[in-house]
């Protein structure tokens, strides 16, 4: 964790996204400059933010005088303005930052990014939607979080009766379900480290981590 305190974040562009990310570093107590080059942005941030920078990105004289290559993440969060977003993307690639994240408009502008060097394109819209879509789809899917393309954490609740009663390894869980069951939640009480002979209650929520299909396949058995 100290290794991840001690990071530190550019932001450029204060629209919803830029700020919501922004928002939320300042009250993790982690270093940002932010950029952009409306006043009325930085003002929201000038007080709150290490930096508040009014300028346009897409001057690359000004992203040098400023450093931008000793940061350690820079967010790209220039939302409509998809020219300046990939110009500015291209520019601090080139410039040497370690780690970029680049939000895209529309899958066209996320390959763009991806092939310039982003090492992360996020497309909130989309990733939310789709995320919401599935919890519309699958009550018993409680939530999920993609670790990689194929790999995810999900929870999921126990609605079958095939299961209750049973515990883990008379279930012989891991080996049927290819899953690793990292948290039982029953009620409000999460236990991070069940038993495999604890018996499992109808309504108690199992936190999983493995490959999609396998944590698709589990929550097919549950509707
Ligand atoms: P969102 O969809 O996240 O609300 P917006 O497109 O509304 O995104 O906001 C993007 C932000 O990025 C705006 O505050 C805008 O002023 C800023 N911005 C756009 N282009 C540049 C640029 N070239 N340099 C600096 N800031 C920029």
């Amino acid at each position: 964790f100290s290794r991840m305190i001690k990071q530190t974040f550019a932001v450029i562009g204060l629209g919803r996204f830029g700020s919501s990310v922004c928002q939320t570093l300042i009250n993790a107590g982690v270093e940002v400059l932010v950029i952009d080059k409306d006043e009325a942005r930085i003002n929201d941030f000038k007080d709150i933010a290490t930096q508040a920078i009014i300028a346009d990105a897409q001057d690359e004289s000004t992203l040098k005088s400023i450093g931008i290559r000793n940061f350690d993440h820079v967010v790209i969060a220039i939302g409509e303005d998809i020219q300046a977003s990939i110009l500015v993307t291209l520019m601090v690639k080139e410039l040497g930052v370690k780690y970029i994240t680049a939000k895209a408009q529309n899958e066209y502008h996320a390959r763009v990014l991806t092939k310039l060097g982003a090492d992360k394109v996020v497309h909130p819209e989309r990733d939310m939607g789709t995320r919401i879509g599935k919890n519309l789809l699958s009550r018993n899917m409680l939530d999920y979080l993609d670790l990689s393309s194929d790999i995810k954490v999900a929870e999921i609740k126990i609605t079958k009766n095939s299961f209750v009663g049973a515990s883990l390894s008379s279930l012989e869980f891991r080996k049927k379900y290819a899953l690793n069951v990292i948290a039982i939640r029953h009620d409000k009480k999460i236990d991070i480290s069940p038993a495999p002979s604890d018996a499992l209650i109808l309504g108690d929520s199992l936190l999983v981590v493995g490959y999609q299909k396998d944590v698709d396949y589990f929550n097919s058995l549950m509707d």
